[in-house]
This record gives C-alpha cells, structure tokens and sequence, in this order.
C-alpha cells in the first residue's frame, strides 16, 4: 500500500493528529492490505464522486478507497548523525511515498518548545537539514562508488556520476534533491536510493483550537505558506487538538460541532485529500448493485494492473475491461443511458486507466 509519514520536531502536535487519524479510523476489515501497528493509521478517501455513484446505483454499500498514514517519531537536530532516534528514523522515512511535516503555530506557554519559542521556519529548516544531510552520505557514498567504476567507459555508469554531482551540488546549498530538474532516465539512475528529499512534502501548520476556522489569520501560518510556495510545497492548517476532539464524534454531533467552530468539513478530510494528492495517486471506480467502491492507483496503471488492485487473479485473468468515465455517466444518469449513448467503451490490455474511470472487469479464472 501506499504511505504518507508524519514527521515534526517534539510536541509540535504529531502525536495528537496521529490519534485523530486513528479515532477517525477506517473499517480494518475492508481493508486487508493495510498493515495493522501502532505506528500505522488507515484513513478513507473522502471523495464526492463515490457519494454521486452512490445515489446513482443505490448499492447495499460502499466503500471509499484507503492509504496509511505512518506516525514517524523522533526526528531531532541531529538525527543525520545519530543523535535521538536517529538512524532509525531516517530508515523510516525512507519507506515512505510521502511526508507530512507537522509544525507548531500555535502558542501555549505550558507546552515546551524544543528550541525555546515558537518559530516553524527555523523548525522547517532543522528538519530539513536532517534529512539533506542524511541524503548527502547516501550520495556521496554512491559518488565514490561511481567514479571507481568509471574507468570501464559504461554510459550508463558516466550519466549516472553526472546526475549525483548535480543532486550534492544542491544538497550542498541546501536545496532538496526533488528541486533538481532530472530526466525521466535520470529519475531512475538514482531511484534505487531512496532519497529522503526527493519525496514529495506538505507542511500541517497546527493551529490553536481557537484559531481552527480561520487559520490563515495567524501569522506563523503566514511564514509557512511563503516558505512552501517558494519550495512549491502545499500547506493544510488544522488544529491536531480540535481534530482528535472531532474524531471523538459521529454523525449529527460532529456536524453540530463542525458548524459551533465555522468549519464545512473537519481539518483531517483536508489534510487526507492533499496527501493523496501529494502521493500523484488516480482514483477508478466500480459501481455494481452491491457496492460501490473506490480503488486507489498510481498514474500510468494500465487496465490489468489496475485489475490487480482488486484481486492479483483479475488480473491474471484479465481479458478486457469496460469502462465509462465518471462524468460521462453522470451525465447520462445511468449505466444503460451511458451504453445508448455509446460511452461505455470496451478497452484492452494496453489501455491506461484514467482518474474517475468507472471499470467493470471481464477475466478468466
Ligand atoms: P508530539 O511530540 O509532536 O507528538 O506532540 P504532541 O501531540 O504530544 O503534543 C505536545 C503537547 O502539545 C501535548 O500536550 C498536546 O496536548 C499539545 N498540543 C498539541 N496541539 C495543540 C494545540 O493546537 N493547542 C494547544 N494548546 N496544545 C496543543
């Protein structure tokens, strides 16, 4: 499965948003290929799409797609060498497909602040050395053993120096190596590194419970949002202490509470979308009578792939799938509507499935 980590300085809030995650938790069950730990929190993917087919088809259920988002403690100044939890931290992020990085904007004089006030840009940038510096020994490391192998006139082995010298010089000026323009070839030389800056990253400014419906007033939120856009990272102010109390809540409470703060929808529905996002993840239907369902997929799945989201025999049984897009079905009101009027198409096994795609699955067992 796919996994957004949370990071942050201590008592920036982390474990707080972590327990709203798990409170707020998805139906384990529906979700075999999620990892049961501690450390693991499954969340759904609200999505207004699967409310519309819903309606449409009026299934016995259904079931909106799932990530895991990963509580990653212990990151401190001087993690990259050793210091705190250190190296097993930094294995951790690694595993990862995206970070979200906690940082404190709220004031609470009774909650100590690591480095002594409230400054999240300093916070950003100590977190961010870690991880730049952590990068810098992989690389570095793999330099030595490139330019060893360079004697042998290998391409492959010369481009792949080139690309290295290219990410240590921006990691040298403190620039995350996902700022380094590289080509899809060289994306894959240094794939197999696993870089910890080359994950996409979003920043969760934590506000104060006071300050939930209108976040963008505080002005360390402010900070946070230049920062990122100059790094052209995406920020989701939430309050962790509102959101754990949000998660504690069902149905008509939690929407009375919800309207009582001026909030549309709760900080946590916010964050998951913008991770899914940030994880460059596609969504397809499907959309029978007994359920409707969401199915998450990376960008470029072709149909059989996609298939084997569902079940690993889909698809190695995959003969063909039919597919109508979801707005095309919409608009026609109903599945025989949209084959009237010729939308529901009969593609193979070359075919690359689209965001919004509605797919029915035709296999040998
Ligand atoms: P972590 O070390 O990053 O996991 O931080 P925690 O989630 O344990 O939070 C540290 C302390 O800050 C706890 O006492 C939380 O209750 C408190 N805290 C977290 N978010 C807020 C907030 O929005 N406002 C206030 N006043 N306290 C908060």
């Amino acid at each position: 499965g796919l996994k957004a980590g949370i990071v942050g300085l201590p008592n920036v809030g982390k474990s707080t948003l972590f327990n709203a995650i798990t409170q707020a938790g998805a139906e384990s069950a529906n979700y075999p290929f999620c990892t049961i730990d501690p450390n693991v929190g499954v969340v759904e993917v609200p999505d207004p799409r699967l409310d519309k087919l819903t309606e449409l088809v009026v299934p016995n259920r259904t079931v909106p797609t799932a990530f895991e988002f990963i509580d990653i403690a212990g990151i401190v100044k001087g993690a990259s060498k050793g210091e705190g939890l250190g190296n097993k931290f930094l294995a951790h992020i690694r595993e990862v497909d995206a970070i979200v990085q906690v940082v404190r904007c709220f004031q609470d004089e009774n909650i100590t602040h690591v480095s002594g006030k409230v400054d999240p840009i300093s916070d950003i940038q100590t977190i961010n050395l870690e991880l730049v510096l952590a990068d810098l020994e992989s690389v570095e490391k793999r330099l030595d053993r490139s330019r060893k192998n360079l004697k042998g006139g290998d391409k492959k082995v010369v481009q792949e120096v080139e690309v290295l010298e290219k990410i240590k010089e921006a990691l040298y000026n403190d620039q995350p190596a996902r700022a380094v323009d590289l080509s899809d070839d060289e994306r894959v030389l240094v794939r197999e590194l696993h870089l910890l800056t080359m994950k996409p990253v979003l920043y969760a400014a934590n506000v104060s419970e006071g300050e939930a419906a209108n976040a963008d007033e505080n002005p360390y939120v402010q900070l946070v949002r230049e920062f990122a856009a100059a790094e052209g990272a995406e920020v989701v102010p939430i309050s962790a202490k509102v959101e754990s109390e949000i998660a504690e809540l069902e149905g008509e409470d939690k929407e009375m509470f919800l309207e009582e703060l001026g909030l549309t929808e709760s900080g946590l529905n916010r964050l998951i979308r913008a991770a899914y996002k940030l994880l460059g993840l596609y969504t397809y239907f499907t959309a029978g009578v007994q359920e409707v369902r969401a199915w998450t997929i990376r960008q470029g799945m072709k149909a059989p792939q996609a298939a084997g989201v569902i079940h690993t025999d889909f698809e190695r049984g995959f003969i063909r799938a039919e597919v109508v897009s979801y707005d095309d079905l919409v608009a026609a009101g109903s599945m025989n509507a949209a084959k009237e009027k010729g939308q529901l198409r009969l593609e193979g096994k070359e075919y690359i499935v689209q965001d919004g795609d509605v797919m029915h699955f035709r296999f040998n067992v």
